[in-house]
C-alpha cells in the first residue's frame, strides 16, 4: 500500500504523541506510586470484557445437558495468555468446572487472611428461540449492549471477575489472602455436577477459604438513584414427590376411592393452605432498606413490614403486585407436577404429584415436612424428599461486607441492602461448610436492564459490563491487597 507525504507526517505525529504519553505515565508512575498503571490496566482489561462475553455467549452451554467443558476451555485459553495457572475437572462427562488461584502472603505475624473465592456458573438456561427476537446464542454486540443466553446469568458476571482478576494478577501486588477464580457446572439444575460436587470431591480447594462472591445480587437503579442488593441468605427448597396408591381399574366402573381421587383431595387441601407469616430479621432488614424507594403507602409499609402484615388486606394486595417478594414472608408450596393414568380409560393404580416447598431459612425441614402431612390428612399418601438443603445465613460485620459498603458509595453513591433470595443460588453449599457467602454483582442494572434472567432476550449493556470490571477491580484491591 502507497502512503502520501501529509499521511507519514500525521502517522509520525500520533508516534511520537504516544511515546510522549508513555514517558509522562512512567515518570507519573515513578514519581508517585504504582496506582497508575495498575489503573490503566484496568481499562485495558475492562474494555477487553466486551468481545470476552461475546465469545462466551456463543459457546453451547445450557443445561442440559450442559457442556460446561466447553465453557472451561474457552476460559482456559483466557487464563493460558494471561499466564496464569489453572485446573479443571470433570464432574461427568462433559461437565466441567475450572479454578485458578492467586497465592496471598502471611503478614508480619505469619498470618494469612480467610481466602476469597469468586464464583460464577458456566450453565445457562435453554432458550425458546420462537420467544427471542435474536438467535439466543449469537453473542451479538450492537447498540450497546452484548446480547445472549446467559449475559446475565452469570456469564457477564463470569468475566467480569476473570478480568478483574487478571488484573490483579498483573498487577503484582502482594495479597493478604488467596484469591481463588472458580468457574462451575449445572447450577441451573442445582449444582450437584459443580460446586456441590466439588465439595464433595474437592474439599482441599476450599481450605483457609473464608468469603464467597457468588451471583444473586447488584445495584439496581431507582429513579436516579443506585442501591447495591447483597444477598445473605435465601429461602430454602423442599422438593418433594407425593404418590397415592389404590386399586386400579376401568374408567367406566369409577369407584370411591382410587389414587387419583386420594391424590387430589390431598393436594386440595395443600392448595388451600396458607403457611403462617413469619417476618424473619433479614427480611424485616431487607425491605427497610428498600423503603425509600417505594411509593405512597408501600414506603411506610416497607420500613415497618411487622406491623403492615398484620393487615391482611396489605398482604393480599402484596400477593396479587409482588408475588415475590410476599413469598419471602412465608414458607410456600407450589404443585407443579401431576402424573396419573397415561391413558383415559385406564384408573392408574398410582397417582404423583410434586411440591416446589420454599422454606424461611429459620425453618427446620422435618418440622415443615411434619406440618405438611398433618394438612394433607391422608396416611395412605406417601412423601418423599427429591431435594432439600440446609438453611443458614451469611452475617453482614464482616471486613468484606464493608468493603463492599466502602466501594458502593465511591463508585456508586449508593448504599448496601442486604436481601433475602426467593431462589436458591450455589452459595448454600458454600454457607454448608461455614464460608461467609454473598450473593453480589459488580453492576447497577438500569431500569428494564434486569428482566432478562431466565427470560427472553437475555442481554448485558457493554457499559454496565466494563463499569462492573472497574468495580470488581477496586474490591479485589481493598480486600485482598496487603498493606
Ligand atoms: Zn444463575
Amino acid at each position: 500500500m502507497k502512503m502520501d507525504g501529509s499521511r507519514w507526517q500525521v502517522m509520525l505525529e500520533r508516534a511520537f504523541l504516544r511515546s510522549k504519553r508513555a514517558l509522562l505515565v512512567l515518570g507519573a508512575g515513578c514519581m508517585v506510586t504504582a496506582v497508575t498503571s495498575a489503573q490503566a490496566d484496568i481499562e485495558k482489561h475492562a474494555s477487553a470484557a466486551i468481545v470476552r462475553l461475546s465469545n462466551y455467549l456463543q459457546i453451547d452451554t445450557v443445561n442440559p445437558p450442559g457442556n460446561e467443558s466447553r465453557g472451561v476451555e474457552y476460559l482456559g485459553t483466557l487464563l493460558a495468555a494471561a499466564g496464569i495457572p489453572f485446573e479443571t475437572v470433570e464432574s461427568a462427562p462433559g461437565r466441567g468446572n475450572l479454578w485458578a488461584r492467586l497465592e496471598g502472603s502471611p503478614d508480619a505475624e505469619g498470618n494469612k487472611q480467610p481466602g476469597l473465592i469468586l464464583l460464577h456458573h458456566i450453565d445457562v438456561v435453554p432458550a425458546n428461540r420462537a420467544f427471542w427476537s435474536f438467535e439466543p446464542l449469537s453473542g451479538d454486540v450492537k447498540n450497546g449492549f452484548v446480547y445472549g443466553r446467559g449475559a446475565i446469568d452469570t456469564k457477564g458476571l463470569g468475566i467480569a471477575q476473570l478480568q478483574a482478576f487478571i488484573a490483579l494478577a498483573e498487577s503484582g501486588q502482594k495479597l493478604n489472602r488467596d484469591v481463588l477464580l472458580l468457574a462451575t457446572a449445572d447450577e441451573e439444575a442445582g449444582g450437584f455436577y459443580g460446586a456441590g460436587w466439588l465439595i464433595e470431591n474437592r474439599a482441599e480447594l476450599f481450605d483457609g477459604m473464608g468469603y464467597v462472591l457468588n451471583e444473586g445480587g447488584s445495584g439496581r437503579a431507582f429513579g436516579d438513584d443506585i442501591a447495591v442488593m447483597v444477598e445473605v441468605t435465601q429461602k430454602v427448597p423442599l422438593w418433594l414427590r407425593l404418590t397415592a396408591t389404590g386399586r386400579p381399574g376401568h374408567g367406566s366402573a369409577p369407584q370411591t376411592q382410587t389414587s387419583v381421587t386420594q391424590l387430589v383431595r390431598g393436594l386440595k387441601r395443600v392448595s388451600e393452605t396458607e403457611f403462617p407469616v413469619n417476618v424473619i430479621d433479614p427480611v424485616a432488614r431487607m425491605f427497610e432498606g428498600l423503603a425509600p424507594y417505594q411509593n405512597g403507602k408501600h414506603r411506610s409499609a416497607y420500613a415497618n413490614l411487622q406491623q403492615a402484615v398484620q393487615d391482611t388486606n396489605y398482604l393480599l394486595e402484596m400477593k396479587l403486585i409482588n408475588p415475590a417478594g410476599h413469598a419471602l414472608l412465608r414458607n410456600t408450596c407450589s404443585i407443579t407436577v401431576l402424573e396419573g393414568s397415561p391413558k383415559i380409560n385406564v384408573v392408574p393404580a398410582q397417582a404423583h404429584a410434586e411440591l416446589d416447598c420454599r422454606l424461611l431459612p429459620d425453618q427446620d425441614p422435618q418440622e415443615f415436612k411434619a406440618e405438611l402431612a398433618r394438612i394433607i390428612n391422608d396416611p395412605t399418601i406417601e412423601m418423599s424428599e427429591i431435594m432439600s438443603f440446609s438453611p443458614a445465613v451469611s452475617r453482614t460485620d464482616t471486613p468484606l461486607f464493608k468493603v463492599l459498603e466502602r466501594i458502593s458509595d465511591q463508585e456508586f453513591s449508593a448504599p448496601v441492602i442486604p436481601t433475602v433470595a426467593g431462589g436458591f443460588t450455589d452459595s448454600h453449599f458454600f454457607r454448608d461448610i461455614g464460608i461467609t457467602s454473598y450473593g453480589y454483582s459488580p453492576f447497577a442494572y438500569a431500569p428494564g436492564e434486569f428482566v432478562g434472567v431466565h427470560g427472553n432476550d437475555e442481554r448485558l449493556s457493554t457499559a454496565t459490563l466494563v463499569r462492573g470490571v472497574g468495580v470488581l477491580y477496586q474490591v479485589l484491591e481493598n480486600f485482598t491487597v496487603q498493606n
